[in-house]
């Protein structure tokens, strides 16, 4: 599985850098964003280094799909019970941070905005 060094994601993965754990499996791996924009906001992540979804090919899609699919899960277990919002920021004008492919699942009662 491919993992960068230098990556602040690939190393909450391997436990190097401690994060706020909300769900993992052999594939994913999910953790609250340390600076929340919403009263729920965590990450989904794959555990492999992909930078972002402009690296992203066919070969990744069961991971993406899998990605979509536990949002939902992990949102009402962490009290998004009335939908969420989720943002994969990609590339400089989109505003990524983090060059390690991540979905933001954003949710709780409103009012909040993310920006
Ligand atoms: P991006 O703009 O790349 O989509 O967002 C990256 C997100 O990662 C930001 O919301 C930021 O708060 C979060 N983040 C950056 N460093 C860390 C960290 O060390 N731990 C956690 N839990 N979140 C982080
Ligand atoms: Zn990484």
């Amino acid at each position: 599985m491919s993992h960068d060094p230098n990556c602040i994601f690939c190393k909450i993965v391997a436990g190097e850098i401690p994060s706020r754990k909300v769900y993992e499996d052999e594939e994913l791996y999910a953790f609250h964003d340390i600076r929340p924009q919403a009263p729920v906001h965590f990450m989904i992540i794959p555990k492999q280094h992909v930078a972002s979804l402009d690296e992203a090919t066919a070969e990744h899609a069961p991971l993406l799909g899998r990605i979509l699919t536990l949002a939902p899960q992990l949102a009402r277990e962490q009290g998004a019970t009335n939908g969420f919002r989720t943002v994969i920021n990609t590339g400089p004008d989109g505003g990524q941070e983090v060059y390690h492919l991540h979905v933001h699942v954003m949710g709780g009662p409103r009012p909040w905005k993310v920006g």
